[in-house]
């Protein structure tokens, strides 16, 4: 319809949801001067998933504010991490005919659990080694608007945990990335001398029942939210504690259905936990900080993280359906990693054609050509883009300039369109999502 959603963000007094605090949206309509400010669930954007709902300004009884505490205690899951953690000691004791995973439940089974899931799927004879590696074990959910569980191809995170090595940490905080806290995970069992350690915070819950409660935090990063409480937070607060000399870096990869700014928000506060940890205050340094994301996001992360700059490196991906292979054969991935280290400091392969360039003083992907005028390598995409001298700027090659609308565009366009402005003021020279009419909490 004729309305715009805009996130206003965690706000004091949230009302909950079986994931933690809802965060504030206002709903406007267009030519109307104030929205209407309505709680939802941070972190399904899909009703199917969780449909909490609740005006600001709406009256909520004694009799449903009760239902709601009941509803939320029983959407929890049916063990804890405590026992899922018991439940996998004794697991491991089995012998291998009678180790076996249901699938359906996506749940170890106890040998006295069977009868229950008899007329359930499930794997047989589950190795060392399949436990080692939960996530191909367990399916991935896919569900777009929720989990939207993308999981690293093996080149890439071969080559983000070679990267974070080489830059000497030895602790990473994996805030949604399950595959790579697996493979760091599995090295430092196999191989002697390697000492990085990793902490995963994931809302995916299955994961509990691999991990100990020091190696998986059940979190949710769209409103700072850990579901073991006090001594869960406690457990990452001691983790971001560099010891030794240990040097800590956060990897992020989140499900890049939006909410930019809930994320932001959650990240500058393990940001400022890890800051607090330290009593000389790291001086005015930041956690450093990988967070994996579209290249199309550059501008609303830069808006939050000024610090921040976008590496040429495309990130890819085991099950992404729409970042199969391109034209070339190489998959032509969007993903990118966003980082607050110095970008000369990020090496990228030269045998998967990056390069770097000396003026920019970073590695650039192969069709990244720097360009005189703008006295950068501007290609975003990785093809390579060309100067608009009237625009003042480099775009897609695809483009060309239109004169009505004074911009490069795509040839395919209506002219008229392209000043419309603001969705929820209808004034120009704003989208919707910085409209300044949205005070930010
Ligand atoms: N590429 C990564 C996985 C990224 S997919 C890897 O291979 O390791 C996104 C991850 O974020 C999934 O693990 C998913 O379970 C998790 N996730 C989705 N919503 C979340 C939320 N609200 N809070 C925390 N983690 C979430
Ligand atoms: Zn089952
Ligand atoms: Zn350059
Ligand atoms: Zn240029
Ligand atoms: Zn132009």
């Amino acid at each position: 319809g004729c309305g715009a959603l805009a996130l206003l963000g965690p706000a004091p007094g949230a009302p909950s949801c079986p994931h933690g605090p809802a965060l504030l949206f206002v709903k406007t309509s267009q030519g109307k001067e104030e929205g209407r400010r309505f709680y939802a669930c941070s972190a399904c954007r899909d009703r199917k998933d969780c449909n909490f709902f609740q005006w600001e300004d709406e009256k909520v009884s004694e009799t449903r504010l009760a239902a709601r505490e009941e509803y939320n205690r029983n959407h929890q899951p049916p063990f804890t991490h405590r026992q899922n953690v018991d439940r996998y000691k004794n697991f491991v004791l089995l012998p291998l005919s009678k180790r076996r995973f249901c699938q359906e439940c996506q749940q170890l089974l106890l040998p006295a659990e069977w009868e229950k899931h008899s007329d359930h799927q499930f794997l047989c004879d589950i190795t060392t080694a399949q436990l080692k590696s939960p996530s191909q074990l367990l399916y991935p959910l896919e569900n777009k608007k929720t989990n939207a569980q993308y999981l690293f191809a093996d080149r890439s995170c071969q080559f983000l945990l070679n990267l974070l090595t080489d830059l000497g940490f030895r602790r990473v905080l994996s805030v949604g990335t399950p595959r790579l806290h697996e493979m760091i995970q599995s090295r430092a069992s196999k191989e002697e001398g390697f000492s990085v350690r990793s902490l995963l915070l994931d809302i995916d819950f299955r994961y509990s029942q691999f991990y100990t409660e020091d190696e998986f935090c059940h979190y949710n990063m769209f409103n700072h939210h850990f579901f073991g409480g006090e001594a869960a937070r406690e457990t990452c607060r001691k983790f971001l504690y560099e010891e030794n000399g240990e040097r800590v870096i956060m990897v992020t990869d989140p499900p890049f259905g939006g909410l930019v700014e809930a994320l932001a928000s959650s990240f500058k506060k393990l940001m400022a936990m890890w800051k607090e940890t330290e009593k000389e205050g790291h001086d005015n340094k930041e956690m450093p900080v990988f967070w994996i994301f579209p290249y199309f996001f550059e501008s609303r992360i830069l808006d939050f993280f000024p610090s921040f700059s976008m590496m040429d490196y495309q990130v890819d991906y085991d099950n992404h359906a729409l970042y199969k292979h391109g034209k070339t054969g190489r998959r032509q991935s969007p993903v990118r990693i966003f980082t607050n280290l110095t970008p000369s400091m990020i090496v990228l392969p030269e045998e998967e054609g990056y390069r770097f360039c000396t003026v920019c003083e970073r590695y650039v992907s192969s069709g990244n050509q720097h360009c005189e005028i703008c006295n950068s390598c501007t290609s975003k995409d990785g093809r390579r883009w060309k100067h608009c001298v009237l625009c003042k700027k480099c775009v897609k090659p695809s483009w060309f300039h239109c004169n009505n609308c004074n911009c490069c565009t795509l040839q395919k366009h209506s002219c008229e369109k392209t000043d419309v402005g603001c969705f929820v003021c209808g004034k120009a020279g704003h989208k919707r999502s910085t409209c300044p009419r949205l005070s930010r909490t």
